[in-house]
């Protein structure tokens, strides 16, 4: 990328921002007595250790997670679920009604939400039809405000990963940052972005422990990027933003079943082969979006007013068809084959 500068970017406040330092970043060893954090010495109410502040930056776990992934520990940033992630970006590097962010849509939900939150404007420069980056659109509508850039793939609502060409082309040509949001790169047959991080400085890779790994209910999601940049989120963040609770079984979880994980894949990509084939024998079906995921896109004839029946047969998909570029689409989470089954006989009966 082009002259590309941390400092700059940054917002000014946030850039010499004192963080707030807890009991447990002034001391973290073992002590005889810890009378330092105000905690009820007797234990919890419930007899467990919940009485002690957890580690802020969640070391030993964050020790498994860089492994598993293959990222040093200090380039990784542990949050609950991605979306604090997202908010942690925004937070950085736009000042509140001055700063944007490029978004393209039809794309995931959060980045507008959360930009909105923070009072940040986003300017859309919309997919195309099958759904990649406009690029030469999106290098037009950069000016000195645009902070940000952010590109899920495989994208969510599609279901498709973006061409690595264009995420390079604008990872090599935009000093901002360029957030690559990967939730469903388990899925994917592609390598993961992470592996670019030694090249580009101006490069974020989110991911999550929500969808492959079925973690969703612990709330775990993962950046990844410089450690300069790892170094601002971790300013920023709340100081005990994941609780010992999660921590403790999430890195027993990544210790012990990490490979049921890949099971998990094989399985869904097996039932989601299955899927696209039921539903291409269905009259009403008019296309099936290819997918890089755990979900597939469906253009439908009269999407809404089959969501609506099958929403009264019990099954409840996503209504994407009033979204941009998806008019009349369902997207589909894949499920057991049972579940497959259920949906196929009523969208056939509708
Ligand atoms: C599901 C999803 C996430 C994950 O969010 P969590 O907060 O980690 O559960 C992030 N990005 C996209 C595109 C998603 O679809």
């Amino acid at each position: 990328m082009k002259n590309f500068s941390l400092s700059t970017l940054l917002r000014e406040n946030i850039k010499n921002i004192r963080p707030y330092s807890t009991a447990r970043d002034e001391y973290s060893g073992v002590a005889l007595v810890n009378l330092d954090a105000n905690e009820n010495p007797f234990g919890a109410v419930d007899g467990s250790a919940n009485n002690r502040y957890p580690d802020p930056y969640q070391t030993p776990l964050k020790q498994v997670v860089a492994q598993i992934k293959g990222v040093p520990a200090n380039q990784i940033f542990l949050g609950n679920g991605s979306d604090e992630g997202i908010d942690l970006i925004f937070k950085a590097f736009c000042n509140p009604g001055v700063d944007t962010a490029i978004i393209c849509p039809p794309t995931y939900g959060m980045y507008s939400v959360s930009a909105d939150i923070n009072d940040i404007r986003c300017v859309s420069i919309s997919l195309t039809e099958d759904f990649q980056l406009q690029t030469e659109k999106i290098m037009q509508a950069i000016d000195e405000h645009t902070k940000l850039i952010w590109i899920c793939s495989p994208n969510n609502p599609s279901g498709n990963l973006i061409k690595r060409a264009d995420i390079e082309h604008i990872l090599n040509n935009f000093s901002g940052m360029v957030i690559v949001d990967e939730a469903y790169i388990d899925f994917a047959d592609e390598p993961s972005w992470t592996l670019s991080l030694a090249q580009y400085p101006n490069l974020i890779v989110l991911q999550t422990f929500s969808k492959a790994w079925g973690l969703a209910n612990i709330r775990l999601g993962i950046m990844f990027a410089s450690k300069e940049v790892i170094a601002v989120i971790n300013k920023i963040k709340l100081p005990y933003n994941l609780n010992g609770i999660v921590q403790t079984l999430a890195q027993e979880i990544l210790e012990q079943h990490a490979s049921i994980k890949d099971i998990f894949v094989r399985d869904i990509l097996h039932e989601r082969a299955w899927l696209v084939e039921q539903l291409q024998q269905i009259k009403t079906v008019q296309k099936i979006y290819p997918s890089d995921a755990n979900f597939v896109l469906v253009k439908i004839n009269d999407a809404h007013a089959l969501y609506l029946y099958l929403v009264a047969n019990g099954i409840i998909v996503r209504d994407r068809s009033k979204i941009e570029l998806c008019e009349d689409c369902l997207r589909i989470t894949i499920g057991t084959h049972e579940e497959n089954v259920l949906l196929v006989e009523k969208i056939k009966a509708f």
